[in-house]
Protein backbone atom coordinates (compact mmCIF):
# COMPACT_ATOMS: atom_id res chain seq x y z
CA UNK A 1 0.00 0.00 0.00
CA UNK A 2 1.42 3.38 -0.80
CA UNK A 3 0.38 6.40 1.29
CA UNK A 4 0.18 9.57 0.21
CA UNK A 5 3.29 11.75 2.40
CA UNK A 6 2.53 13.30 5.22
CA UNK A 7 3.80 16.59 4.24
CA UNK A 8 0.19 17.42 2.32
CA UNK A 9 3.14 17.21 -1.27
CA UNK A 10 0.25 14.75 -2.79
CA UNK A 11 3.03 12.55 -4.00
CA UNK A 12 3.41 9.38 -2.25
CA UNK A 13 5.62 8.57 0.46
CA UNK A 14 8.24 6.31 -1.48
CA UNK A 15 8.50 9.01 -4.09
CA UNK A 16 8.51 12.29 -1.50
CA UNK A 17 10.46 12.33 1.86
CA UNK A 18 10.66 8.75 2.24
CA UNK A 19 13.72 9.33 -0.36
CA UNK A 20 15.09 11.67 2.53
CA UNK A 21 14.09 9.52 5.22
CA UNK A 22 16.16 6.52 3.71
CA UNK A 23 19.21 8.58 3.38
CA UNK A 24 19.33 7.89 -0.32
CA UNK A 25 18.80 11.83 -1.26
CA UNK A 26 19.01 15.04 0.36
CA UNK A 27 17.21 17.91 0.01
CA UNK A 28 18.00 20.54 -2.68
CA UNK A 29 16.01 23.66 -0.72
CA UNK A 30 14.90 24.63 2.81
CA UNK A 31 11.22 23.91 2.45
CA UNK A 32 11.99 20.37 0.85
CA UNK A 33 13.94 19.78 4.26
CA UNK A 34 11.11 21.36 6.17
CA UNK A 35 8.84 19.22 4.52
CA UNK A 36 10.52 16.49 5.56
CA UNK A 37 11.22 17.24 8.93
CA UNK A 38 7.85 17.78 9.04
CA UNK A 39 7.02 13.94 7.82
CA UNK A 40 9.52 13.06 10.59
CA UNK A 41 7.59 14.33 13.36
CA UNK A 42 4.37 12.98 12.02
CA UNK A 43 6.35 9.27 12.06
CA UNK A 44 7.80 9.91 14.79
CA UNK A 45 11.19 9.66 12.92
CA UNK A 46 13.56 10.94 16.16
CA UNK A 47 17.34 9.39 14.20
CA UNK A 48 15.86 11.82 11.04
CA UNK A 49 15.09 15.10 12.71
CA UNK A 50 18.23 14.99 14.63
CA UNK A 51 20.77 14.18 12.14
CA UNK A 52 19.05 17.44 10.07
CA UNK A 53 19.21 19.23 12.89
CA UNK A 54 22.70 22.05 12.98
CA UNK A 55 25.24 21.04 15.85
CA UNK A 56 25.05 24.30 17.26
CA UNK A 57 21.24 23.67 18.26
CA UNK A 58 20.66 20.11 17.98
CA UNK A 59 19.10 18.98 20.94
CA UNK A 60 21.06 16.13 22.88
CA UNK A 61 17.72 13.88 22.48
CA UNK A 62 14.36 13.60 21.13
CA UNK A 63 11.67 11.57 22.99
CA UNK A 64 8.44 10.51 21.58
CA UNK A 65 7.57 8.32 24.25
CA UNK A 66 5.16 10.69 26.19
CA UNK A 67 3.91 12.27 23.19
CA UNK A 68 0.48 12.41 22.58
CA UNK A 69 0.52 15.02 19.56
CA UNK A 70 -1.44 14.19 15.83
CA UNK A 71 -0.04 16.19 13.59
CA UNK A 72 -2.68 16.79 10.40
CA UNK A 73 -1.17 18.99 8.06
CA UNK A 74 1.35 21.30 7.19
CA UNK A 75 0.84 24.86 4.94
CA UNK A 76 3.87 26.21 3.53
CA UNK A 77 3.06 30.42 3.85
CA UNK A 78 6.41 31.54 2.67
CA UNK A 79 10.41 31.11 1.86
CA UNK A 80 13.31 33.26 1.71
CA UNK A 81 16.21 32.01 0.04
CA UNK A 82 16.84 28.47 0.89
CA UNK A 83 17.29 27.58 -2.75
CA UNK A 84 19.76 25.47 -4.57
CA UNK A 85 22.54 28.20 -4.47
CA UNK A 86 21.60 29.92 -1.87
CA UNK A 87 23.55 29.31 2.02
CA UNK A 88 20.66 30.33 4.53
CA UNK A 89 16.98 30.17 3.79
CA UNK A 90 13.63 31.19 6.25
CA UNK A 91 10.26 29.01 5.94
CA UNK A 92 7.07 30.34 7.35
CA UNK A 93 4.67 27.57 7.76
CA UNK A 94 1.35 26.96 9.81
CA UNK A 95 1.36 23.15 11.18
CA UNK A 96 -2.10 21.56 12.45
CA UNK A 97 -1.96 18.97 15.13
CA UNK A 98 -4.44 17.39 17.87
CA UNK A 99 -3.07 17.33 21.36
CA UNK A 100 -5.48 16.14 24.26
CA UNK A 101 -8.30 16.20 22.11
CA UNK A 102 -7.87 19.94 20.49
CA UNK A 103 -6.96 21.02 17.62
CA UNK A 104 -4.04 23.66 17.72
CA UNK A 105 -2.51 25.30 15.37
CA UNK A 106 1.53 26.34 15.50
CA UNK A 107 2.54 29.03 13.67
CA UNK A 108 6.85 29.04 12.66
CA UNK A 109 9.29 30.62 11.11
CA UNK A 110 12.08 28.37 10.50
CA UNK A 111 16.05 29.48 9.86
CA UNK A 112 18.13 27.07 7.89
CA UNK A 113 21.43 26.82 7.14
CA UNK A 114 23.74 24.78 4.57
CA UNK A 115 27.25 23.38 5.70
CA UNK A 116 28.99 20.92 3.81
CA UNK A 117 26.36 21.78 0.87
CA UNK A 118 23.60 20.10 2.99
CA UNK A 119 20.72 21.74 4.28
CA UNK A 120 20.30 22.15 8.16
CA UNK A 121 17.33 23.16 10.74
CA UNK A 122 18.62 26.22 12.51
CA UNK A 123 16.09 27.15 14.87
CA UNK A 124 12.24 28.69 15.01
CA UNK A 125 10.62 31.98 15.75
CA UNK A 126 6.96 30.81 17.08
CA UNK A 127 4.30 33.35 17.70
ZN1 LIG B 1 6.93 14.63 1.58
Amino acid sequence: MTIICPCNSTKNYPDCCQLFHDGTHFPITAEALMRSRYSAYVLQNADYLLATWHKNTRPKQLDFSQDNTTWQKLEILHTKKGGEKDEKGRVEFNAFYVQDGETRLMHEISRFKKVAGRWFYVDGVLD
